[in-house]
């Protein structure tokens, strides 16, 4: 849709609210104002000191109309641009809303952490009721994702408060694969094309690793959480995967970590010595991810193994004990139903694993699925999907702890993840709430460098592919050069 905006150059929340609210289409921003097909005119007028938004949107030939309240502009300009922003966003949201006719679950709220807005109004001292309120009145939230979003808000207060300004986390990726999954985007190869890129992958691993863990003992960082994901870091040897979680432990001072997660995805890459391995080495936690207990989607989603499989390896972990067991489902994979997600929801509940996070499918560029273009359910059976799994997961006796948002998300809804009590996963609670600065090593890692009051934050991207990661060395050098330099210059 074409997007012009009328006086003033408020293009991010114009563009934000097009995205939310159409995410199946892309938005460009024009100069000239539009006069045919699918547009919206975006104005901001200024009355004194007041100010409002109207928004004119034209579909299929129809034309909506938006208006914001009139508020104050604000005392400066930061204050300006956050009135004006809003003011934007609400009259896109009211045209648009007239368009739909009906509002959408998550009304007006742009971005990928959503719960950072009723975790901001907490930290201003409001009560969790006139929190539901500013939900409510200025973005439009229904009664069901303020509920959800308030839940994720207070567990993430939880862990502000225990924060300690010298904490860190650290990721290790390994973006290699039995096979690769239809609807994937990562940056994930399969082991038979790129296998040969593994022990050397494996040697800058261990130096990046290394050089961190220099920085961080001269510093007196507290390492909080380790997060091994990727790709599927069982796809590794036994052998290997030792190697690299005893370097690990070797490298790095263990006192203070409140978790260490390893993702085994996929169960035809982890057999009961891996896990072993696993939980020698120090683990605490394990995701297996089945995505759906449908073995015809399996197949059709190019993994390698059944629910049977699934199944088999979960007794495996619980034989093995001291492992707490992440389960991920998508709700929306082509071929998929709202009966069968439901089945694999059960399915995966009979289970009983600790934690369980159900993501919405997004298809993003990279994917074969978006190459093929496959059928997938529509927005609202993908919405009946999530809404049951919400229900059904908490009633069971979960909470939802943390919760994220994408682009081109199908029904325009949110992955979420629950928790028994006890068993809120800290690290995804760090990297969503930005509590810490997170290290990530190895391919498309992407460091996240957190100040001691979390006022700044820095980010510093390694070499995306496995080939480029291996001769990434003089790269890794200048990271380490600024990691430590502004890790430094807040103590
Ligand atoms: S297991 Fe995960 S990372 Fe690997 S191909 Fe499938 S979706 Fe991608």
């Amino acid at each position: 849709m074409k997007l012009y905006l009328d006086g003033h150059g408020f293009i991010y929340p114009a563009q934000q609210i097009a995205i939310c609210v159409f995410p199946d289409e892309r938005h460009e921003t024009v100069e000239k104002k539009p006069d045919d097909g699918d547009y919206a005119v975006i104005s901001l007028v200024h009355e004194g000191d007041n100010i409002y938004s109207e928004c004119e949107l034209s579909r299929n030939g129809e034309v909506y109309f938006g208006k914001s309240p009139t508020e104050n502009r604000g005392e400066n300009p930061l204050e300006y641009a956050r009135h004006a922003g809003r003011a934007v966003r609400t009259a896109f949201y009211k045209a648009a809303v007239e368009f739909l006719g009906k509002n959408p679950p998550w009304g007006a709220v742009t971005g990928i952490r959503p719960a950072k807005i009723p975790l901001k109004l907490f930290e201003k001292g409001l009560s969790e009721r006139e929190t539901d309120g500013v939900l409510e009145n200025e973005y439009f939230v229904s009664a069901k994702k303020r509920a959800l979003l308030i839940d994720v808000a207070r567990c993430g207060l939880r862990f502000e408060a225990e924060r300690e300004p010298n904490d860190f986390s650290l990721y290790i990726g390994i973006p290699f694969c039995a096979t690769r999954c239809e609807y994937c985007s990562f940056v994930s190869h399969s082991i038979e094309k790129a296998g040969h890129l593994i022990g050397p992958y494996l040697d800058m691993l261990k130096y990046e690793l290394s050089m961190y863990s220099k920085i961080i003992s001269k510093l007196s960082m507290r390492l909080k959480s380790i997060y091994i994901g990727g790709g599927t870091p069982t796809v590794l040897q036994n052998k290997q995967l030792d190697d690299l979680m005893g370097f690990v432990s070797e490298s790095f001072d263990f006192s203070d970590i409140v978790e260490y997660t390893v993702e085994a995805g996929r169960p035809d890459t982890a057999d009961i010595e891996k896990i072993l391995t696993i939980k020698n080495r120090g683990a605490t936690r394990i995701s297996i991810n089945p995505q759906t207990m449908d073995d015809g989607i399996l197949a059709a989603q190019g993994r390698n193994h059944t629910s049977a499989d699934i199944i088999r390896m979960t007794e495996n972990v619980r034989e093995t004990g001291g492992l707490a067991v992440n389960m991920d489902l998508i709700a929306g994979l082509p071929g998929d139903t709202v009966l069968g997600f439901k089945r694999s929801i059960n399915k995966v509940l009979d289970l009983n694993p600790e934690n369980i996070t159900v993501h919405t499918l997004s298809i993003k560029k990279g994917s074969n699925l978006k190459a093929t273009g496959a059928p997938l359910p529509n927005g609202e059976d993908v919405s009946e999907m999530v809404d049951y799994a919400a229900e059904r997961i908490t009633n069971a006796g979960y909470k939802p702890y943390y919760l994220y948002r994408q682009k081109y998300i199908s029904g325009n809804l949110e992955n979420t993840g629950y928790a028994m009590p006890g068993h809120v996963s800290a690290y995804n609670i760090y990297i969503m709430n930005e509590l810490h600065t997170i290290i990530s090593a190895g391919a498309g890692g992407v460091t996240k460098l957190v100040s001691r009051d979390k006022s700044r934050i820095e980010r510093l991207f390694n070499s995306k592919y496995p080939y480029e990661y291996n001769n990434s060395r003089d790269k890794l050098i200048g990271h380490f050069e600024k990691t430590e330099e502004f890790l430094r210059s807040f103590l």
